[in-house]
């Protein structure tokens, strides 16, 4: 038997527990969290109005409930957890799937006053993470809300994260009260009073990161309106001929052109589209966040931009940093800070050049920040074949029959599955008693307490 241990359960982890166990009747899986609630960025991620991409954790629900896997939540792997050395004693093989756990930095003066926050601190916010600023970890400084006193926002970046910000902060909290939205974030939402978004890309229309679908969403919230700058978008010579780009940015391109004319005139919140601006201060005003200055850039003709040292000030009480995400060093594991991932040959983790046996790396982690939720199936499928044509050696190594015993006897008491039902019984109830759907729970506090009642 092959027992293998893959740390962490959004959708890289879970494409591997898969892969391993439709592939190989032998193999058994622990799918180990740090958090007590499975699928990662899928639970923690994915906006709450994306309902469809949301659904996919049925799928991911039905890897953790095969017999052969099992999920153990609220395990974390590292300082204060289960130090990497004793895990690879504990398994055959491990496979590191943990994403990219934190954001990139602007680098820029102002970065971090009050009311800058990456666009991922927002994020976890409206999904009810445990460790989001407002849920104990950050929450002096959350303590003066996302939103309150805000009238203007600017979000810096043109990927899929920097369009969600922007798209919650438009939409009117009656359709986010049928998602499963916590319940302050909700009521923090209904009393914004922000009427302009501006999203500021520092490159042009088509070299923008979001997909087609995720930005004509945009055009479809009720009571707002879309611009988009006829000069920005003119100053982008690939916009002169949009029929010579690849088809993602062509269409990109189609659906600005559609927006110059600008928001009705009786749009309750306007979302500006601007291009060619660069990050280059966080403005303060008694010490707030007060708006950006931007430097405008021109095309430099090779895909980038250069700067022009002319200059133009967004005022904005909200600044969201949505500049990518970044995978952070792993105690025990190398780490590529160049790229923010773990060095490997097709999945297999490399020490000094060589392969480390045993260990393995999947998702964001072995790849970097990028790709839509199903570019994790090749990427798992990859590192599943390299570990399961290693696995003849893998299991010449003896280890415990059963390695939760082991870790209990360490005084780890994981969140079982039914661990984790009793957490959704709970948010189905907390939902029930607001006369909402299902609402997320959003602290650990009363995570770990719906979990303990399975124990009883
Ligand atoms: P992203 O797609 O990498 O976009 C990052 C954006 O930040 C780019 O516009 C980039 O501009 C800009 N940027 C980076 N450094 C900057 C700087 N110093 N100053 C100004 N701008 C800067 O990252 P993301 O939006 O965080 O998304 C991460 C991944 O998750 C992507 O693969 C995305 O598609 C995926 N995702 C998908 C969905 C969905 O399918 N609905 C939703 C959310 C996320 P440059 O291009 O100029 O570098």
């Amino acid at each position: 038997m092959l027992r293998v241990a893959v740390v962490g359960s959004g959708p890289s982890g879970c494409y591997t527990a898969q892969g391993l166990v439709e592939q190989d009747p032998g193999v058994h899986v622990d799918v180990l969290d740090r958090l007590p609630c499975p699928y990662g960025l899928v639970r923690y991620g994915v906006a709450p109005d994306h309902e469809k991409i949301k659904s996919l954790q049925n799928t991911l629900r039905a890897v953790l409930e095969h017999d052969r896997v099992r999920f153990l939540g609220g395990v974390p792997v590292g300082p204060g957890g289960v130090p990497a050395d004793r895990l690879r004693e504990l398994y055959h093989a491990v496979v590191y799937c943990v994403g990219a756990a934190t954001d990139r930095r602007l680098g820029v003066p102002g970065e971090d006053l009050p009311g800058s926050w990456s666009a991922t601190e927002f994020v976890s916010w409206y999904s009810a993470h445990p460790d989001a600023p407002g849920q104990g970890a950050d929450g002096d400084r959350a303590a003066d809300g996302f939103l309150r006193g805000v009238r203007s926002a600017v979000v810096i970046g043109l990927g899929n994260v920097a369009v969600d910000v922007t798209r919650i902060l438009a939409r009117r909290a009656a359709e986010l009260s049928r998602t499963d939205v916590p319940h302050a974030a909700l009521t923090a939402l209904a009393a914004s009073a922000v009427t302009d978004i501006h999203m500021v890309g520092r490159r042009g229309p088509s070299q923008a990161r979001f997909t087609t679908k995720e930005l004509r969403e945009l055009a479809t919230l009720p009571d707002s309106g879309v611009a988009v700058d006829a000069a920005e978008l003119a100053a982008d010579p690939a916009c002169a001929d949009p029929a010579a780009l690849p088809a993602p940015q062509r269409r990109n391109v189609e659906v600005l052109r559609g927006w110059t004319a600008g928001p009705a005139p009786d749009a309750r919140r306007r979302i500006r589209l601007r291009f060619y601006l660069r990050p280059v201060e966080v403005l303060a005003r008694d010490g707030r966040a007060a708006g950006v200055r931007f430097e405008r850039t021109v095309p430099d003709g090779r895909g980038g931009v250069t700067g022009t040292g002319r200059f133009e000030d967004i005022g904005a009480q909200l600044v969201l940093r949505s500049v990518g995400y970044r995978g952070v060093p792993l105690e025990g594991l190398p780490f590529d800070p160049a790229s923010g991932t773990v060095p490997h040959r097709a999945g297999r983790v490399l020490r000094e050049g060589g392969v480390a046996p045993g260990e393995y790396v999947a998702g964001w982690i072995k790849r970097g920040p990028t790709g839509v939720i199903g570019t994790n199936r090749p990427c798992a499928k990859e590192t599943v074949t390299s570990l399961l044509e290693d696995a003849s050696a893998l299991t010449l190594r003896d280890v415990p029959d059963e390695p939760l015993a082991a870790l209990r006897a360490e005084g780890v008491e994981p969140v079982t599955w039914t661990g984790w039902q009793a957490i959704e019984r709970a948010e189905a109830e907390l939902g029930a008693s607001l006369g909402r759907n299902v609402v997320k729970l959003p602290d650990w506090e009363s995570l770990l307490a719906a979990a303990r009642t399975a124990r009883r």
